[in-house]
């Protein structure tokens, strides 16, 4: 894996559990059996449909306006640091090709919030340490440890990592 290869999934992975993201980039994706997961494809299906995805490559943001802010829809009631880092990344990549990204905005679908990032000096500077950290994780020869049971509420990966 290089710089390019890291995409945002990787990222949000990275923030929520180091051994999400190792086994996520293994080729595991035990999604489909995830009910939050469905939940975050039907709000991408019934909802801003004027939205266009943009593919990156690695990477797919949901949308970028015209002043060049990324849009990013979730379907989880409150924000965390890895939607936010997720974003950036985007920005980052895109400021990369070439697109200067001024920033994302965060739509909470169930509560109907919105939250305004600026892509600042200090997250394009947390965003490069993110992909050089995926990379060091995913090339672990081992997966990292698991989290606290409790942190992997409504993680796909939940029975791979708690069927004993
Ligand atoms: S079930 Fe828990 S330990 Fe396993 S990948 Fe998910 S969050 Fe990490």
């Amino acid at each position: 894996m290089d710089a390019t290869d890291v995409g945002g999934v990787h990222v949000k992975y990275l923030h929520h559990c180091r051994r999400q993201l190792w086994l996520f980039a293994r080729g595991i994706r035990p999604e489909h059996l995830s009910e939050r997961v469905r939940l975050g494809e039907a709000v991408h299906e019934t909802s801003y449909d004027r939205y266009r995805e943009v593919d990156l490559g690695s990477a797919k943001l949901d949308h970028l306006d015209g002043e060049l802010w990324v849009h990013e829809v979730k379907s989880s009631r409150h924000p965390t640091a890895a939607d936010e880092a997720q974003a950036m990344h985007y920005c980052l990549r895109l400021t990369e090709l070439g697109v200067e990204a001024r920033g994302a905005v965060l739509h909470y679908r169930p509560t109907r919030r919105t939250i305004r990032i600026p892509f600042d000096d200090e997250h394009r500077t947390a965003a490069s340490r993110d992909v050089a950290t995926v990379i060091d994780v995913v090339s672990t020869a081992s997966s990292p440890p698991r989290l606290e049971r409790a942190a992997c509420k409504g993680c796909s990966f939940i029975d791979y990592c708690w069927t004993e």
